[in-house]
């Protein structure tokens, strides 16, 4: 399928925290759709661009995963954070819908447990990794545990003191923790694609009032999405030391406009169709005696 408009990869690198580079969320559009990638076309244009582009990238992304399924070299580790409201799961029902579901996880991280409390904070994520041939999607991650308890460290309090964030350097330890952990998992196979659905203040305030618009939407709301809201600014303090502090080279964060869900969509299924791709994973090769076998088995088959 041929989609014509501009080139979204090229701009795809736009998105990338560079490593070691301060950041400051201010400066990144969360809406892009007046972009020079689209200035020849109307808002109506844009989105029916990249919504004809994200099907073919759901086609383009199946029978990428296909591959990486038989090929067996790769895992790959999808990692979703972004505010309440940013479309972390509407990201994943649309991205995700052309492929097999036998070959993709999605983990959806709440409160940790009195289990997960038990152990060091990467436990409860280790456990769920995906193996090489498997996509796997984390929607909120380990993150949370550099984010929602920095902005709320009272929530950290079932751990001791003198491992807890009244120590020096905590946060910092954590960071440390994160990326000696993804350096781990890289080296070991797994690709680590890291988005931040990045939404304005406003817009969440429109999506809230939508929710509580529609019956069929109460479910998806919670009261503390309203009195999380309040500390928006912290929120976005911690998001930046946080992008600062873990956009490395081998595993970079990817900071998405997402005031449009049109947009926000089709930019994670192209930087996951690429990264896929870019592996240039093949299907496995069968020897001479191993593909004679195959016609033996076959006429055995087809003769009985
Ligand atoms: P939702 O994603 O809207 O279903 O909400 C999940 C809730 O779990 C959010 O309020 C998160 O802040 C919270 N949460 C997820 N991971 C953690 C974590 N590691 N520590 C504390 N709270 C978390
Ligand atoms: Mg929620």
């Amino acid at each position: 399928m041929e989609v014509n408009g501009p080139n979204i990869r090229k701009y795809l690198e736009r998105f990338i925290a560079k490593p070691h580079k301060k950041i400051r969320l201010k400066k990144f559009d969360t809406g892009w759709v007046k972009h020079e990638a689209f200035k020849a076309k109307s808002e109506e244009e844009a989105k029916q661009f990249l919504k004809d582009l994200l099907a073919k990238d759901r086609g383009d992304l199946a029978a990428a995963q296909d591959i990486l399924a038989a090929s067996r070299k790769y895992g790959i580790l999808i990692v979703l954070q972004g505010m309440d409201t940013s479309g972390k799961d509407g990201t994943i029902r649309h991205v995700m819908s052309g492929v097999n579901p036998q070959g993709c996880q999605v983990y959806s991280f709440k409160v940790p447990d009195a289990e997960d409390h038990a152990h060091d904070f990467l436990w409860r994520y280790e456990k769920v990794l995906p193996e090489r041939g498997m996509i796997g999607i984390f929607n909120r991650s380990y993150y949370e545990d550099v984010l929602v308890v920095q902005v709320h460290p009272e929530r950290m309090e079932d751990l001791p003191a003198a491992i807890g964030p009244d120590v020096n350097g905590f946060w910092e330890g954590r960071y440390k923790d994160i990326n000696a952990f993804e350096k781990h998992l890289v080296r070991n196979g797994t690709v680590v694609l890291k988005f931040f659905l990045n939404i304005s203040k406003e817009e969440q305030k429109r999506r809230l009032i939508d929710r509580l618009s529609h019956k069929e939407k109460y479910w998806k709301f919670s009261y503390s999405d309203v009195t999380e809201r309040q500390y928006w600014d912290q929120y976005m303090a911690a998001y930046e030391e946080m992008l600062e502090s873990t956009s490395t080279a081998y595993a970079p964060w990817f900071i998405v406009p997402a005031d449009h869900k049109w947009m926000a969509r089709t930019f994670v299924a192209e930087a996951i169709t690429s990264a896929i791709t870019g592996l240039n994973l093949s299907y496995p090769e069968f020897s001479e005696e191993q593909i004679r076998y195959f016609s033996e088995a076959k006429k055995q088959l087809e003769e009985e």
